[in-house]
């Protein structure tokens, strides 16, 4: 089962996508885009309250 995250669905104007099947890994990716790019700390809960099956 793959997930899918975009910047979009949390209200951020970013192009920035990410699917993976390992719900581990899209978060902890996702989590260091938000942090690196948008300097926001969002929690693994909150980042996979976004995703969506694919
Ligand atoms: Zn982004």
């Amino acid at each position: 089962m793959v997930k899918e995250i975009e910047c979009r669905d949390a209200g951020i104007d970013c192009p920035f996508m990410i699917r993976d099947e390992d719900e581990n890994e899209l978060a902890s990716l996702a989590q260091q885009h938000v942090k690196n790019t948008h300097h926001k700390n969002l929690s693994r809960e909150e980042i996979l309250k976004t995703a969506k099956e694919v």
